[in-house]
C-alpha cells in the first residue's frame, strides 16, 4: 500500500497552527481488492535528520494495532510556540507487512498567547478619518542583524483589525486574500503566519503592508460601517533565526512609517477607487533601498500595545484566487460604455488592462444579470455601490486588480474607457474559500449537470471566510438557516472540514449567555437571537461535520454549546411547543403559495436539536445526559403529535414541508408516517400539480424524503420540472448559479422585488446532497461516520441512462458510475483503502448480478452477500474497485 494524502488539521504541512494536540491523518492505495491497514506506527520528531534516523524524540507510538488512519490525536510531548514537528507514518497491511515509511510531513505550532507578541497595533488617527477613507501605507527599513550567520528560517506572523496584504522586499506575502478573514473581532483576532525564508535577502530588506477597513471598519450586511472599531489597524511580527541560534525580531512599532496612496478608499461592499499616479510618486516604496520622503511619510498616529483580545492562527485555508474566466463577448453601449459578459456569475476580482492617459479615470460597475434592454442590472445590490474607479497613470498598458474589494457578477461594465476594449480588457478572477474539490456529479441530463455547477458555483461564492447568504449585495452575512440547510451538499462538493470547523467558533462566539444562537455568525450586521431552523445550524452543522469526516473533536467541543441551544429553547417553552422566544421567526422562507405554521416548523427543529444533543452525548460517551435528551426527545414528539398531527394524519399548515419536517425527523408514529406520506405527495401532485412549494427549510428535506417513502418517481419529477417553480425553471431563464428565489425572474411578472433578489444563494441548492446519495448512490453510514463505512445505493429513474459520483472521503475516493442501455446496468463502483461498504444491487435475482463471468448468486470471495429486501440484493465489500453487470 503507498500513501496519497498525508495531512495535519486537514491541511497539508500546515505553519503555525493553534492546536497543540493536532490531528494527523492518511490515505492508501491499495493494489489488492481488500487492502486495509491493520497497524501504523507514527514517530513524530523535533528535526528533520532525528526523523531520518527514525527518532521520534517528540511522539513515537510504537506499532499500534489499528485500522484508523484519520483523527489521530498527537498525544506525543507537549508542544510549545513555534515548535516544528517532522513527522511520518507507515501501515501493515492484512498480512501484517509493513509499508515503508511515507515522505516526511511537518507542522508548526503558531504563537500560542498574546505574551509572544511583541508587536504594536499600528494605523491612522481614526478621528481624523473621512466616511471613505485611504488606505494606510506602511513600511518599515531594516537591517539584517547577524553578518556572520545565514538566516535558517523565517516567518512573519501578521494579522489586522481590517484586511491587509503584505510584502517583503517587494514580494506580496502569501497567496491570501482578504486576510485575516473575519471573526469577532472582540472576541479573537486570527494571525497568519508565512514562512518569509526565500524573500530575505542580505543587508537592508523592507516590509510593506497595505491595510483596508474590511469587516473590521468597513460596511458589513445591515448595519453600516464601523461595526468594531473606528481605523483599521495593522499587527505584524517577523522573525528571523540564524543558523547560530540568534534571533532578530521586526515588529510593528513607532519605527514604522505610514502613507497614503492610490487606493483612495476601499470598502468590501462599496468598491474601491485607485488613483494610480499616486504609484507613480511613491515608486519602489516596497523596496529596500527607497528614500521616505518625510513630508509624506510620518510615524503612524496609532501606535499601542496588544490588548487581551486573544491572537489565534488561521485555522483553515485562506481566500484564494480559485481560477480565472476569460471575457465571452464584449458589447457597446451608448455613451461609450462597454458590457462584458464572463458567462458566468462568479465573486471576487477582475483583471483591467488598458493605455491611455495619465488622469483618464475608468469605472467599472458589474452585475448579476441584464435589464430587458441589455444594460446592466444594479438594483438588486441594494445600497452595495460595487462601483471601483481606477484614474490612469499613463503611458505604458496599465493593469488593475482591485486590493480590498470583492463582487458577486457576470457582467462588467466600463466608462471612461481610454480607446476600444477587447475580450483581453477585462478577466474574472475568483475568489474562494471552497479550494479542494470534494466531489464530482455528472449524469445524462443536461440540465441536472447545470443544476450540479450552480450549485458549486454557489457554494465557490458565498465559501468566502465564511457561509454567507449571497455574495453582492449589502448583506453578505453568515446566515445560519442557509448554512445548516446546504452543510452536507457543501461536505460533498468540496473539502470544507476546516473551513466549517472555522466557522462554528464564530457560531460559539456570538452565543447569547442564555444560550440562544444568533441567526447570523459572525454576530454582527443582523444581532438578534436567532429563528428556528436558524439558530439549530449550532447543533446541525457539527453534527454534519461528524458524519461527513468522522470528526469527534468538533462534537465535543460543540456539545456544551449545542445543549445551551436546546436548553434554551426548552427553559422558554416548558410546554414543549416552540411557542416562545422564536424571535425573527423566518419560517420556511421564500416557499411557494405554502405558509408553514411557524410554531409548528418551530417544535419539529426543537425536536430534531434534542435528538441530535441526544446522539452526541451517546458517542461522547455521556449516557445519562444521552438518555435525558432521548427522553426529551420522545415528550416533545408526543407534544408535536397532539398539539399538531389530526387523526386522519394531517398535520397543521398542510403544507408539503410541515409533512417533510415530520417525517424527517421522525416526529410520527407509524401510523401517521403512512398518513403523512399520503398528504405530502398529494399535496405536491395535485395542490401544487407535482411542483414543489418548498422554501429555504424545506427544501433540504424533499427529494431524501420522497426517496424514503418510496416516491422516488416523484423525486425524479420535481428533479427535472422545468417549469415554474423548479431548479429547472431557473436554468431555463440562463442561470448558472442558484437563485435566491424561485421566482427571481419569471415570464409574468420580470424580477422580484429588488429589496431582496439575489441570483446568487445557495440554499435553494441542498437538493446537492441527493444527486450523491440517490442519483450516484454514494452515502455515509451514520453509524460508521466519515465513510469509514460506506452505502452504495444508486436509485436510477427520471430516464436518465448515466450518472457518475465521486467523493474525496477521509480514505479516499469513493466512486459510483452506472450506465443504462439495452435493458442492462453496468456500474463501477470504487471502495477506498480502509474503508468498507455496502453494496445495494437493484434486483433480489441475484444470479442477474454479474461480476466479470460470474454472478453473484456463487460464491465470491471478494464479496459477502448479506441479505435481499425491498428488491435489492445485499453485499458487503472491502476496499478496491468492482465492475457489475446488471441484466435485466
Ligand atoms: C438572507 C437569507 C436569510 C434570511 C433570513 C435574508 O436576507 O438573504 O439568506 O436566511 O434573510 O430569513
Amino acid at each position: 500500500m503507498e500513501f496519497i494524502r498525508l495531512r495535519c488539521e486537514y491541511r497539508t504541512n500546515p505553519l503555525g497552527i493553534t492546536e497543540t494536540s493536532p490531528r494527523l491523518e492518511w490515505t492508501l492505495s491499495g493494489t489488492k481488492r481488500g487492502d486495509h491497514q491493520t497497524a501504523y506506527h507514527i514517530l513524530c520528531a523535533s528535526t528533520p535528520e532525528l526523523l531520518e534516523a527514525d527518532t521520534g524524540d517528540l511522539w513515537d507510538t510504537g506499532k499500534i494495532v489499528s485500522g484508523n488512519s484519520t483523527q489521530i490525536v498527537y498525544a506525543g510531548q507537549s508542544l510549545t510556540s513555534r515548535q516544528r514537528v517532522f513527522w511520518k507514518v507507515r501501515v501493515w497491511d492484512r498480512d501484517d507487512t509493513a509499508s515503508t515509511f511515507s515522505t516526511p510531513q511537518q507542522f508548526e505550532i503558531g504563537l500560542l498567547s498574546n505574551s509572544e507578541w511583541k508587536a504594536h497595533w499600528i494605523g491612522d488617527d481614526p478621528d481624523a478619518l473621512s466616511e471613505t477613507p485611504p488606505a494606510p501605507y506602511l513600511r518599515r527599513a531594516f537591517d539584517i542583524s547577524n553578518k556572520n550567520s545565514k538566516a535558517v528560517n523565517a516567518r512573519l506572523y501578521v494579522t489586522a483589525r481590517g484586511i491587509f496584504t503584505a510584502y517583503l522586499n517587494g514580494e506580496r506575502v502569501g497567496e491570501d486574500d482578504l486576510a485575516p478573514g473575519w471573526t469577532d473581532y472582540d472576541k479573537r483576532i486570527y494571525y497568519q503566519t508565512y514562512d518569509v525564508t526565500g524573500l530575505l535577502r542580505g543587508g537592508e530588506n523592507a516590509l510593506g503592508a497595505m491595510l483596508s477597513d474590511g469587516w473590521y471598519c468597513g460596511h458589513i450586511g445591515l448595519t453600516g460601517r464601523q461595526n468594531y472599531g473606528k481605523a483599521a489597524e495593522f499587527l505584524a511580527q517577523l522573525e528571523v533565526n540564524f543558523e547560530d541560534g540568534s534571533q532578530q525580531v521586526i515588529t510593528t512599532d513607532s519605527e514604522w512609517l505610514l502613507t497614503h496612496g492610490a487606493i483612495q478608499s476601499s470598502d468590501l461592499l462599496m468598491g474601491e477607487t485607485y488613483d494610480a499616479r499616486e504609484d507613480t510618486k511613491l515608486e519602489g516604496w516596497l523596496l529596500p533601498g527607497y528614500v521616505a520622503d518625510p513630508e509624506r511619510w510620518k510615524t503612524p498616529a496609532t501606535v499601542k500595545p496588544i490588548d487581551a483580545v486573544p491572537l489565534q492562527a488561521y485555522p483553515t485555508t485562506g481566500v484564494r484566487r480559485v481560477m480565472e474566466l476569460k471575457a465571452k463577448t464584449v458589447r457597446e453601449l451608448p455613451e461609450k460604455t462597454f458590457l462584458f459578459d464572463l458567462g458566468q456569475n462568479m465573486v471576487g476580482l477582475y483583471r483591467l488592462k488598458m493605455k491611455g492617459e495619465a488622469g483618464q479615470t475608468v469605472t467599472v460597475r458589474s452585475g448579476e444579470i441584464l435589464n430587458p434592454d441589455g444594460t446592466l442590472y444594479t438594483t438588486n445590490l441594494r445600497s452595495a455601490k460595487c462601483t471601483d474607479h481606477y484614474t490612469l497613470k499613463g503611458g505604458e498598458t496599465e493593469t488593475y486588480v482591485p486590493y480590498f474589494t470583492t463582487h458577486g457578477f457576470r457582467y462588467v461594465e466600463l466608462t471612461g474607457f481610454p480607446g476600444t476594449p477587447d475580450l483581453d480588457t477585462i478577466t474574472g478572477i475568483v475568489l474562494s474559500s471552497a479550494i479542494e474539490k470534494g466531489g464530482e456529479f455528472t449524469c445524462s441530463n443536461e440540465m441536472v449537470n447545470q443544476l450540479q455547477r450552480n450549485i458549486e458555483w454557489g457554494q465557490r461564492g458565498n465559501y468566502i471566510e465564511i457561509p454567507t447568504d449571497c455574495p453582492q449585495r449589502d448583506e453578505r452575512l453568515g446566515w445560519m438557516g442557509d448554512a445548516q440547510i446546504f452543510a452536507r451538499t457543501a461536505c460533498a462538493n468540496f473539502d470544507v472540514a476546516s473551513f466549517l470547523t472555522k466557522y462554528m467558533v464564530d457560531v460559539t462566539d456570538a452565543q447569547s449567555p442564555n444560550g440562544a444562537f444568533p441567526d447570523v455568525a459572525p454576530r454582527k450586521g443582523a444581532t438578534n437571537d436567532a429563528a428556528p431552523a436558524w439558530g439549530d445550524a449550532g447543533v446541525i452543522v457539527p453534527y454534519t461535520l461528524y458524519l461527513c469526516y468522522g470528526d469527534t473533536r468538533i462534537l465535543e467541543r460543540n456539545y456544551e454549546s449545542m445543549k445551551g441551544w436546546v436548553e434554551y429553547i426548552h427553559g422558554n417553552n416548558p410546554d414543549l411547543l416552540w411557542k416562545n422566544n422564536r424571535n425573527n421567526d423566518y419560517g420556511d422562507w421564500l416557499s411557494i403559495k405554502a405558509d408553514t405554521p411557524k410554531d409548528v416548523m418551530g417544535t419539529a427543529y426543537f425536536a430534531y436539536s434534542t435528538s441530535l444533543v441526544a446522539k452526541t452525548a451517546k458517542i461522547l460517551g455521556m449516557n445519562e445526559e444521552a438518555q435525558r435528551y432521548e427522553k426529551l426527545f420522545e415528550d416533545i414528539r408526543t407534544a408535536f403529535q397532539k398539539a399538531y398531527v389530526k387523526p386522519d394524519g394531517k398535520i397543521e399548515g398542510e403544507t408539503q414541508t410541515v409533512y417533510l419536517l415530520a417525517l424527517r425527523f421522525d416526529l410520527l408514529t407509524s401510523e401517521q408516517r403512512a398518513q403523512a406520506a399520503q398528504h405530502l405527495t398529494e399535496n405536491i401532485v395535485d395542490v401544487f400539480d407535482t411542483h414543489l412549494s418548498t422554501g429555504f427549510v424545506g427544501v433540504g428535506y424533499l427529494n431524501p424524503t420522497l426517496t424514503s417513502i418510496g416516491r422516488l418517481d416523484l423525486a425524479y419529477k420535481l428533479l427535472l420540472n422545468d417549469t415554474f417553480p423548479s431548479w429547472g425553471y431557473s436554468i431555463k431563464q440562463g442561470a448558472t448559479t442558484i437563485w435566491e428565489r424561485w421566482d427571481g425572474w419569471t415570464e409574468e411578472k420580470g424580477f422580484q422585488d429588488p429589496g431582496m433578489n439575489s441570483f446568487n444563494h445557495y440554499s435553494l441548492g441542498s437538493v446537492g446532497e441527493w444527486l450523491y446519495s440517490t442519483i450516484a448512490g454514494i452515502d455515509f453510514d451514520p453509524e460508521n461516520p466519515g465513510y469509514r463505512h460506506i452505502l452504495f445505493n444508486p436509485q436510477p429513474g427520471g430516464e436518465l441512462t448515466f450518472a457518475k459520483g465521486k467523493i474525496e472521503t477521509p480514505y479516499g475516493v469513493a466512486l459510483s458510475e452506472w450506465h443504462k442501455e439495452n435493458g442492462k446496468m453496468r456500474w463501477t463502483i470504487t471502495v477506498p483503502v480502509n474503508s468498507t461498504a455496502t453494496v445495494f444491487f437493484p434486483t433480489d435475482e441475484r444470479e442477474k448480478i454479474m461480476e466479470g463471468d460470474t454472478s453473484l448468486d456463487r460464491e465470491n470471495s471478494d464479496l459477502t452477500f448479506l441479505k435481499t429486501e425491498n428488491g435489492r440484493s445485499l453485499y458487503m465489500v472491502g476496499s478496491g474497485t468492482y465492475r457489475f453487470e446488471i441484466l435485466d
